[in-house]
């Protein structure tokens, strides 16, 4: 039996932006997101990311870990490089460990409302989304 994997983003939400996690990005996509903002990637790196266990991550704002291009607010919001996002941001919900694990999938659930809803995504997608998303894999 196909597994069923429904997803569609909620407009306005982004939950995911503004909840504790990590953002991880790849040498890529801070190149892309440098050049969006002509930043130097070194200047982009400085203003932008930090480095945890091996990984470049965002440097999330504020006690409640705000994406730094989140703009809006709680009750509407939006990401100001939506184009261009990180891999990591752009293939969410379908990473390793989540959309590959009915466990993963009914945890993730929880605090994403995008999940369950929209339209079925097939088998052979979700497969390239994930390889996509593997460089930027927490382990979570
Ligand atoms: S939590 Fe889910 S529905 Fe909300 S912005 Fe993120 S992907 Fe979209
Ligand atoms: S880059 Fe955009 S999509 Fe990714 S977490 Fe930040 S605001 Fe959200």
């Amino acid at each position: 039996m196909a597994i069923e994997r429904r997803f569609e983003c909620v407009a306005g939400c982004t939950e995911c932006c503004r909840r504790p996690g990590t953002i991880v990005i790849t040498r890529e996509d801070a190149a892309r997101i440098a050049a969006h903002f002509k930043l130097s990637l070194r200047k982009f790196s400085e203003r932008y990311t930090e480095r945890v266990h091996g990984e470049t991550r965002l440097k999330l704002l504020g006690p409640e870990k705000r994406c730094p291009f989140l703009g809006g607010d709680d009750e509407k919001g939006w990401c100001n490089i939506h184009a261009i996002k990180p891999i990591q941001c752009a293939t969410y919900p379908f990473w390793p460990g989540v959309a590959d694990n009915a466990w993963g999938w009914k945890e993730e659930k929880k605090t994403c409302p995008g999940i369950g809803r929209g339209p079925n995504h097939s088998q052979e997608w979700i497969q390239i989304q994930i390889r996509a998303a593997s460089p930027t894999a927490t382990g979570r």
